[in-house]
């Protein structure tokens, strides 16, 4: 599956009539929401002694990805010209791949 056709699918479940404040507000929230899931899982095994639960970690990207579509409609933005732009500033950023110093030194 590609990101485009993940967005169209997606898209099928989110809520209709919705304005874009309410649909930019919804992916905001609902990312800040799954991203503390995510980080919630981890925590769970870097402090309490659970084992990593990758099948957890990987239902919470996916709902993360959720929210990240409903983002990129909002702003009538496809999600992958949203990925390609982030390649692109990467590329610029570290045309060598990463160096530490090179994000030290960082000119944005
Ligand atoms: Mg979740």
């Amino acid at each position: 599956m590609d990101s485009d056709e993940y967005q169209r699918l997606a898209l099928r479940s989110a809520p209709a009539g919705h304005t874009e404040q309410d649909r930019l507000l919804n992916a905001a929230l609902g990312l800040c929401g799954e991203a503390g899931e995510w980080a919630d899982t981890l925590k769970k095994h870097a402090f309490h002694g659970h084992p990593i639960d990758r099948a957890a970690l990987s239902k919470e990207l996916g709902d993360i990805l959720w929210y990240v579509a409903l983002a990129c409609d909002a702003l009538d933005l496809q999600m992958s010209d949203v990925m390609a732009e982030n390649i692109a500033k990467l590329r610029a950023r570290y045309p060598d791949g990463f160096s530490p110093e090179r994000s030290l030194h960082r000119a944005e």
